[in-house]
């Protein structure tokens, strides 16, 4: 009997800490009141003053600290995460020295990003020069609970603005440790602010005169919402959203390589990522042998404690969401998809789902068109390169997607063609802090991280001087 994790189980708690591993709750916590919502944001804008004279290397000195500091509590950062959304612990390592050399990169990178472009008028001269905007809200998502943190913290503080995150329900410590490493790295009160706020206070946020851009990553219907206030209000807006990545394979590929970074796209954070591999698009030549590999190696997985470093399948992050996708692999399977491996929640305690393939998913079957976020895999023959193109593309999302082939020229060319924000060949090695991220289509629109990452919330002011009379 599996009992039921749901994050949001306690009635009247809107934010809660529970265990996916074993059902326990570890913490619960209160929304703010408005009263206390308000002090925030005035604390927010009077820092705003203050920090935006800040020089750059005044403002390194602050985030630099706030990375080493992230450096120093990595392991007991990785198990609070661990423990709160079920990520195994070596990943969960892994997603903490990774956020602080994010914090490290903005530091040091950030003065020569926002640096005055000269420009070349017809007479004069005129450069342009980028200065904060003022308070930025950000809305985050529990799936990498301090790198999404990291990746709206690093830039845009260090670009002069000040931030409020409303983190999601269920990682309340993360987003409470994560306040706390910049408070203890020394940023003034109201430099960073962690809101436990319910989505109609965020929406009140959204609409306050003081906040000047908002910045989602998360599901496309809070897309729909979040871009649709910050619209209306006509303040900036970046959207990262979901993605359904298609991982190609060339009948020329390396098999054995291709296979091994199918299972890492596929698994990885149990399956719980925007741009992880989601539709394995394969050349009819080698798809035989491609999923036979494929499967046994996800039939291999062993379910266990994410706290253990040998355990090799994590839980997923609630109860929910597991309930979420098992309806999901069941309606594709009523709309005539197969199973052949897995297809259930795995019978024992805790939010697993068993690592599970599909195929015979046409169009028309929901699943054709939905993100699976877990261990759902769904698999495509086709009969050559432009066929798997044209499949890739036959998508709402445009996050990511991978090629794999021996040529490299040839995936280049198919690169090229595949329709979204990021390519990735003979590899998906996602994230790199130089590297921008982000997508097209219903994935949404900015970019995170790299050069491009610290411009999104910058007012980019043109300046002209020239000695000219007015026209007559
Ligand atoms: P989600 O339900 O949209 O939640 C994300 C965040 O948005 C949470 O903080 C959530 O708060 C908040 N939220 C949702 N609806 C809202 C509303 N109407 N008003 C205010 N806040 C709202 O997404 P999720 O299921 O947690 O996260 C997974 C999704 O994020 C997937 O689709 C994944 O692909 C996407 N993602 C994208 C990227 C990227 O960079 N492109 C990266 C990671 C994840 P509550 O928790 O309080 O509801």
């Amino acid at each position: 009997m599996n009992k039921p994790l749901d994050g949001r189980a306690l009635k009247g708690f809107e934010y809660q800490s529970v265990n996916p591993f074993d059902g326990k709750t570890l913490k619960t916590f209160d929304a703010l009141t408005d009263p206390q919502l308000e002090t925030r944001i005035a604390a927010a804008a009077l820092c705003y003053h203050t920090w935006r004279t800040k020089t750059y290397a005044e403002r390194a000195v602050i985030i630099a600290r706030a990375s080493k500091l992230m450096h120093e509590r990595a392991d007991e950062l990785a198990r609070i995460m661990t423990l709160e959304m079920g990520k195994r612990i070596g990943e969960a390592r892994g997603e903490v020295e990774f956020s602080a050399r994010i914090l490290a990169y903005y530091a040091k990178n950030a003065e020569r990003f926002l640096a005055p472009v000269k420009l070349n008028p017809t007479v004069g001269e005129a450069h342009m020069e980028s200065s904060p905007i003022g308070i930025v809200f950000g809305v985050e998502p529990w799936n990498f609970p301090y790198y999404q943190l990291a990746r709206v913290a690093g830039p845009h503080l260090m670009a002069g603005n000040v931030l409020l995150v409303k983190h999601a329900g269920c990682v309340p410590q993360c987003a409470i440790a994560f306040e706390k490493l910049l408070i203890d790295a020394g940023a003034p009160a109201g430099l960073y602010t962690n809101l436990l706020i319910t989505h109609e206070q965020s929406d009140r946020v959204i609409d306050d005169a003081r906040i000047k851009g908002v910045a989602l990553t998360g599901s496309v219907a809070a897309g729909r919402s979040i871009a649709a206030s910050a619209g209306r209000n006509i303040k900036t807006s970046s959207m990262e959203l979901g993605g359904s990545d298609a991982f190609i394979v060339l009948e020329d590929a390396d098999l054995d390589h291709a296979v091994k970074w199918a299972v890492w796209g596929r698994m990885y954070n149990t399956g719980q990522t925007c741009c992880a591999a989601k539709r394995f698009i394969v050349v009819d030549q080698i798809a035989d042998a491609f999923l036979e590999k494929f499967r046994s190696a996800l039939a291999a997985l062993k379910p266990g404690d994410p706290l253990d470093e040998k355990t090799t399948l994590g839980p997923l992050s609630t109860e929910s969401a597991v309930l979420q996708l098992q309806a999901q692999v069941d309606a594709a399977v009523a709309k005539g998809a197969k199973v052949i491996l897995g297809g259930k929640r795995i019978d024992r305690p805790g939010a697993f789902m068993a690592p599970t393939i599909l195929t015979d998913v046409k169009p028309g079957n929901p699943a054709f068109r939905d993100e699976f976020f877990g261990p759902v895999a769904m698999f495509f023959r086709v009969r050559n390169e432009d066929e798997a193109i044209a499949l890739a593309n036959d998508s709402d999302f445009g996050l990511g997607g991978s090629v794999f082939t021996k040529d490299v020229a040839r995936g280049m060319r198919v690169a090229s063609r595949v329709e979204t924000g990021m390519m990735f060949i003979n590899n998906i090695d996602w994230s790199d802090a130089e590297l921008p991220f982000g997508g097209i289509k219903d994935s949404g629109y900015g970019r995170e991280l790299g050069d491009m990452g610290i411009q999104q919330f910058v007012n980019k002011k043109l300046v002209r001087h020239a000695v000219m009379e007015a026209p007559v």
